[in-house]
């Protein structure tokens, strides 16, 4: 069975006579769980809940693995550093990676005695830190520059060197492009993203091939308590149902508008994987299946960006991505990416494109008028 049919129905219980196909949520804090509590599939809601199961039964088929779900992408990159770094190993990673990872690594896992490396997505230059690495942190196409590293090269220098590979594979999904059949240890996610798409909740996962590790995992989850709540787990499954059909359609769209942006003089710095003279084009044709829905570019000026912002009509000023919605932001209003103060992050939606070129070119005209 293909990905796209996959989703429809993936995690959903074999179909039983006059019962729905995708149950509701189960809420419980305590299960009814008497005497020997082994005989028992359900005990306490920190430790498994049959919500949680049904996704990860679904992303495990995604991913080509195991899947734990945690209440947020954090939750989940905080999951694989804390169980496999301890004080003195080497984590390698991108400098130009989700800003709160770093943040994490340099602020908590530093302080901890664990030793951060970093270097850039672009180039494949983390290569370069390999030696006597515990874990090598990957982000492709990274966020917010879009770079793309060659995952599979990657990972085979990281395993000769003894380290691990966990890819943060947010931006791709596992539809763009797949770390475990590429052979990383762990593929994390932030579920809030393309997976779920409808900005309505804050989610995460790791996947990973070896039981292990996904024993740990689940441990850690357990004894930290960073559990999502089933309503927003069944919210995640009911959504990935349409998401072959958002995305496609939102990576459509997306190469549609890096080409439109490519034809506007007001425009630099314009970044799309699926653009043929992008400098992440030659690997990303031959790593990903999708694009992804983000485009990156640079507007002249911070003025100009929060004017072509403020004059966008269909395009929702907002941090995030990967909704069914367009939305953009001017990154540099967060700090901690290395990215200009004109730089914008689209991340294109569902709406019909021409609709949304229109837009696009109406604030552009307005932001550079002035
Ligand atoms: N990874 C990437 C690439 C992200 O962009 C984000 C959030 O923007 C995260 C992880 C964290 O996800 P969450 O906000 O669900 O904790």
């Amino acid at each position: 069975m293909r990905q796209g049919t996959k989703v429809t129905r993936i995690g959903f219980p074999e179909p039983s006579q006059g019962s729905p196909f995708l149950p509701g949520p189960v809420f419980a804090g305590p299960f009814h769980a008497a005497g020997d509590v082994s005989s028992s599939p359900f005990t306490y809601g920190r430790f498994h809940n049959p919500t949680w199961t049904m996704y990860e039964q679904a992303l495990g088929e995604l991913e080509g693995g195991t899947a734990v779900v945690f209440s947020s992408g954090m939750a989940a990159i905080a999951a694989v550093l804390g169980v496999v770094l301890r004080p003195s190993d080497i984590v390698v990673l991108p400098t130009d990676c989700y800003f709160t990872t770093r943040r994490l690594a340099t602020a908590y896992f530093s302080e901890m005695g664990v030793r951060v490396k970093m270097a850039a997505t672009a180039g494949n230059a983390q290569r370069e830190l390999l030696e006597g690495a515990k874990l090598l942190w990957l982000e492709s196409p990274s966020n917010p520059g879009l770079d793309v590293c060659d995952i599979s090269e990657l990972v085979r220098l990281a395993h000769e060197a003894g380290a691990l590979v966990s890819v943060d594979n947010t931006t791709a999904t596992f539809l763009g492009q797949a770390p475990i059949a590429m052979g990383a240890d762990f593929s994390v996610s932030s579920d809030t993203k393309a997976i779920t798409g409808h900005s309505d909740l804050i989610l995460g996962h790791v996947a990973m091939r070896d039981e292990d590790w996904a024993e740990r995992i689940r441990t850690w989850r357990t004894q930290i308590g960073a559990i999502p709540g089933p309503m927003e787990v069944w919210l995640a499954h009911r959504s990935l149902v349409t998401m072959d059909l958002r995305l496609r359609k939102q990576c459509a769209n997306a190469l549609a508008i890096a080409q439109y942006l490519a034809t506007r003089k007001d425009v630099t710095g314009l970044r799309y994987p699926g653009l043929p003279n992008d400098p992440s084009n030659p690997i990303a044709v031959r790593q990903m299946q999708l694009f992804g829905p983000l485009v990156s570019f640079v507007l002249p000026d911070r003025g100009c960006a929060e004017r072509f912002l403020k004059s966008c009509r269909l395009v929702y000023e907002a941090t995030s991505f990967g909704s069914i919605h367009t939305t953009a932001e001017r990154r540099a209003r967060w700090g901690g990416d290395p990215v200009p103060e004109g730089f914008i992050r689209l991340s294109v939606g569902c709406e019909d494109l021409q609709d949304l070129i229109s837009d696009i070119s109406q604030a552009l005209d307005l932001a550079s008028a002035k």
